[in-house]
């Protein structure tokens, strides 16, 4: 037969259990919360980088066009220079001539560092493509394994649950509620070893007179100080 001391223990056993385990199920989701985010940043990272290029491309195309028009409007200049009749006119068509080819190759100027640009957010992306995939995967198998070990936790309390109640049939009403309210009072944990003469539960010192009694009966007694159900394991 189990004595009341083993059977505080083995309760006390069974519930640490269980709040370890309640613990998990509150702190697993918001590591997975975490994980969600850490792939949604990578994706984000990525998407910023392609968007970047897309954009460079598009003001690249539209210098382009810009280029092209001032071509256009040189083509022009060159026929009305043979129709000009006078000096003044002349003149005033090579000046916008002039402002013009400058135009273009400060247009091709830029053109040519938008190409070294677009060059170098190509070769990242590139680097970054393999990466990207690897790691999202990566992600999403740590984010199964937590989905799968919630459950796993989940069931593990259920039965546990289901254990504590068979179990604390065995225990006797007066010394379970008693073992409640200590539990409740003192974060969880109503039973304390001794250790040398000092409780470990708050650390204090056992009176001697209740120390000795506890050593000599083996009955169970309660700390004096913190109420918790002692437990003397012999020397
Ligand atoms: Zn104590």
């Amino acid at each position: 037969m189990e004595g009341d001391i083993d059977k505080l223990l083995k309760l006390q056993e069974i519930d640490s259990q269980i709040d370890n385990l309640k613990k998990l199920i509150e702190t697993i989701p918001e590591e997975i919360n975490n994980l969600e985010k850490e792939k949604e940043e990578l994706i984000f990272k990525f998407d910023k980088l392609r968007n970047d290029i897309r954009h460079l491309e598009a003001l690249k195309k539209e210098k382009e066009l810009d280029i092209q028009t001032y071509e256009d409007k040189i083509l022009k200049i060159q026929s009305s220079l043979e129709k000009v009749k006078t000096n003044e006119e002349y003149k005033a068509l090579l000046r916008e001539k002039a402002h013009a080819e400058e135009t273009i190759m400060e247009l091709e100027d830029e053109i040519l560092n938008l190409m070294e640009e677009i060059e170098k957010l190509k070769e990242e992306e590139k680097k970054l493509k393999d990466k990207v995939g690897e790691k999202r995967k990566d992600i999403e198998k740590a984010i199964e394994l937590k989905k799968a070990e919630l459950e796993k936790t989940k069931e593990k309390l259920d039965q546990l649950l289901k254990e504590r109640e068979e179990y604390i049939k065995t225990v006797k009403p007066s010394l379970f509620s008693k073992y409640e309210m200590v539990r409740r009072k003192r974060g969880g944990k109503a039973v304390a070893i001794v250790d040398s003469n000092t409780c470990t539960g708050c650390f204090m010192i056992i009176p001697p007179k209740v120390y000795s009694e506890l050593v000599k009966s083996k009955k169970l007694f309660t700390c004096p100080h913190c109420s918790r159900f002692l437990i003397y394991q012999g020397d």
